[in-house]
């Protein structure tokens, strides 16, 4: 993972690692190479310029010039910067209520119910949560089939209506259902498109606006680097969703979706999917991912 963009970067240190005196060249140098870096790695255009100048800002600052150890102290700034631009702290999913009720939401293939397992898996085994799948993609039985299949390797029951074709009626149906059965948690599966689609957007607006969950998480394959924030704004414009998860980070990801997904939609990463298995997910800690790029 990253593995390109850590070796660029490293690569632009070293135009101040070698040097005996320091000039505003250099560092300007240096600064462009990291931007290619970034741009490189599919980060935002506007993104990357941002995070350079007020690299800049901060090297000039603190007088990289006339440091004694210019190239280390720039990478200290450059890793403080990247933490922040990936939101410099973990934040945690809301699990008030009862039952606390979570909308995935997301395009076809981005790993939601992958993930919903994983969650559901994470929360019971760590938060002693007792909860409930819920399987609303009613246009795919294949994918309520998967959901089942995952739910026995965890042993969480899942919720499903064969044969409903209505995903409000079933969400608003499985959380009555979770209140009988003593559920404190409720992880409702939406169904996804390959591409963006009104009907679908409708449809999980509208299970949004009928349950009124505790928490809209966003699924999405960072593998796909500027079309995954394009596709994290569109979503947030509907749902003003409350957190990402990116998915496949285990895979030959550049990295740009980590990097800019919080700055453009200023919604926090809440979780990383890093496998297929239900254990291969991690919360997200900014300072960490940084220490990662940064070798
Ligand atoms: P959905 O259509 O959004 O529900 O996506 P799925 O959960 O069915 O996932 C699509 C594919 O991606 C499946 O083959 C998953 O096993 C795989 N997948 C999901 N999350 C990850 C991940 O974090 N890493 C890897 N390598 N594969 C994943």
């Amino acid at each position: 993972m990253f593995e390109n963009l850590s070796d660029r970067l490293e690569r632009s240190f070293k135009i101040l690692k070698g040097q005996g005196t320091i000039t505003e060249i250099n560092v300007a140098e240096t600064l462009k190479e990291i931007r290619k870096a970034l741009i490189e790695a599919d980060v935002n255009y506007k993104v990357a310029k941002t995070f350079t100048d007020d690299v800049k800002k901060k090297a000039l600052g603190q007088n990289v010039l006339t440091s004694l150890q210019p190239g280390q102290l720039m990478v200290k700034i450059v890793h403080d910067e990247l933490a922040q631009l990936m939101g410099g702290s973990s934040v945690d999913i809301n699990l008030k209520g009862s039952p606390a009720v979570i909308l995935m939401s997301g395009l076809q293939g981005s790993g939601k119910t992958t993930f919903s397992g994983k969650l559901a898996n994470l929360l019971k085994s760590k938060r002693g949560k007792n909860p409930l799948l819920v399987a609303c993609d009613i246009y795919r039985p294949a994918a309520i089939e998967q959901l089942k299949v995952i739910g026995g390797q965890i042993n969480v029951p899942v919720y499903a209506e064969e044969g409903n074709m209505n995903a409000v009626q079933i969400a608003q149906h499985a959380v009555k259902f979770a209140k009988q059965n003593n559920h404190d948690l409720v992880i409702i599966d939406t169904a996804g498109r390959l591409a963006i689609d009104e009907q679908m957007m409708n449809e999980i607006a509208n299970i949004k606006a009928a349950i009124q969950p505790q928490e809209i998480l966003f699924v999405v394959d960072s593998m796909t680097g500027q079309d995954a924030v394009n596709t994290a704004k569109e979503f947030n414009e509907r749902l003003n969703f409350d957190g990402v998860i990116l998915t496949k980070l285990d895979g030959d990801t550049r990295g740009g979706a980590a990097l800019s997904i919080r700055s453009v939609v200023t919604k926090p990463i809440k979780f990383v999917g890093t496998g297929e298995k239900m254990d291969a997910l991690d919360t997200f800690y900014p300072e960490r991912m940084a220490d990662r790029i940064l070798g």
